[in-house]
């Protein structure tokens, strides 16, 4: 396996950035563009309609959710490629509540990432009156957990702190009491190990433009475990998810196993981009990534705390329930960073306080973690975020 300064080296940095904010937008391969344009040439160009086949287009999603499956500790033909990862919340969650048809509530965390939450509320107004969507504080999910409740959805690593929840303990409490679990990887794939199987999660989610830098838009991932491929009714049932889509019945009839959670024609140009990022990330072993993540936020947090003390560490401490990214508090977040990016630091800001800073391995050193450390530090001490243009705020924060 490459160390991570052969892997730092297949990545496009802008020169002058420290880029930390792969755990929002991962940063791109050098191999991205030459592999796009080859799909977009080569294969659209030449091959047309014919590329389908000729090209494995159609096998994309299945082929590339086997190589994410290794990263999250999924069986084989468990995980298919394809939309946002706010649609694959909604199909999760309404196959989950159908295979729960006592039962009525959806239980997640206030911590949750809002188009989560957002997606099954929408979805149990469409149920009717007596769907639920209920929230609890991250801490108290456990105690919330009892026999009214059909469905826990939670997003392991919280996006804004970094605080995990006990996949594997969650899991077997809910499911003793029968309900059946999502979650929500999107801050944990490529970021940490992730023991899908070992932990007999129900469903999961998640996206690739994080961590396994698919680039903007790049497609989201289901799973679905063996056990529930053929009892989980696709409520998207779009035409190839259809057991037979060239058929064209009149009549949906699910897909065998994984394959029925497609809905419509995958994102080729986008899944040519997952391809080339995981091409590297196929020879990583997640257990380095983890190591070497807890040692980058480690010395980020011990840099920031000696040398920033009106920064409130938001994170755990602890590395081992933290996901690979660290926040701190300031009621002026917003304008430090925008004074950090002015300065070629690129974190982001999470209202209403929060800065955060993701450390990926795979292109970010201890170089780097140092050259932050520092430019916080001046930001902090010469009070250089105080320009009225670091406070007005931009569409996207
Ligand atoms: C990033 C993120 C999303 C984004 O959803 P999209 O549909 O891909 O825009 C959803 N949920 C969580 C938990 C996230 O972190």
């Amino acid at each position: 396996m490459p160390d991570f300064a052969t892997t730092k080296a297949m990545f496009h940095i802008p020169k002058g950035m420290i880029y930390l904010d792969g755990n929002s937008l991962g940063a791109m391969p050098w191999a991205t563009a030459a592999k796009v344009e080859r799909t977009i040439t080569d294969e659209w160009g030449d091959m047309l309609i014919t590329g389908w086949n000729k090209a494995g287009w159609m096998n994309k999603p299945t082929d590339l959710g086997d190589r994410i499956a290794r990263l999250v500790g999924a069986e084989k033909n468990t995980i298919v490629m394809g939309d946002t990862l706010s649609i694959k919340v909604y199909q999760a969650v309404a196959s989950a509540l159908e295979m729960n048809p006592d039962r009525k509530i959806v239980l997640s965390d206030n911590g949750n990432f809002p188009t989560d939450l957002y997606m099954a509320d929408g979805l149990c107004k469409t149920m009717g009156d007596d769907y639920a969507l209920r929230t609890v504080e991250p801490e108290a999910v456990e105690d919330a957990l009892s026999e009214d409740i059909a469905v826990l959805m939670l997003t392991e690593v919280d996006y804004r702190t970094g605080r995990m929840h006990d996949m594997k303990a969650l899991t077997a409490k809910a499911q003793s009491l029968g309900i059946i679990t999502i979650w929500d990887l999107a801050h944990s794939a490529g970021a940490l190990p992730v023991d899908l199987a070992g932990c007999n999660a129900d469903f999961a989610v998640g996206c690739t433009y994080k961590y396994l830098n698919s680039g903007p838009g790049g497609p989201a991932f289901i799973y679905v475990a063996p056990r529930h491929q053929d009892v989980a009714r696709p409520a998207l049932s779009g035409w190839l998810g259809h057991d037979a889509p060239f058929a064209f019945d009149l009549d949906y009839r699910p897909g065998a196993g994984i394959e029925r959670m497609r809905v419509g024609t995958p994102p080729v140009f986008q899944l040519a981009a997952l391809e080339a990022s995981m091409d590297i990330w196929d020879q990583i072993d997640m257990q380095d990534i983890r190591k070497a993540s807890i040692n980058l936020c480690d010395r980020f947090i011990a840099g920031v705390e000696a040398t920033c003390p009106t920064l409130t560490l938001a994170s755990p401490r602890d590395g081992t329930k933290r996901g690979s990214q660290v926040s701190f508090r300031h009621a002026e977040g917003y304008a430090i960073m925008q004074a950090m990016i002015a300065r070629g630091v690129i974190g982001d800001f999470r209202a209403p306080n929060i800065i955060r800073f993701g450390f990926t391995p795979l292109y970010i050193n201890e170089a780097d973690v140092d050259g932050a450390v520092s430019i916080l530090k001046d930001v902090m001490e010469n009070d250089l975020w105080d320009k009225p243009e670091y406070k007005i705020k931009s569409r996207v924060t």
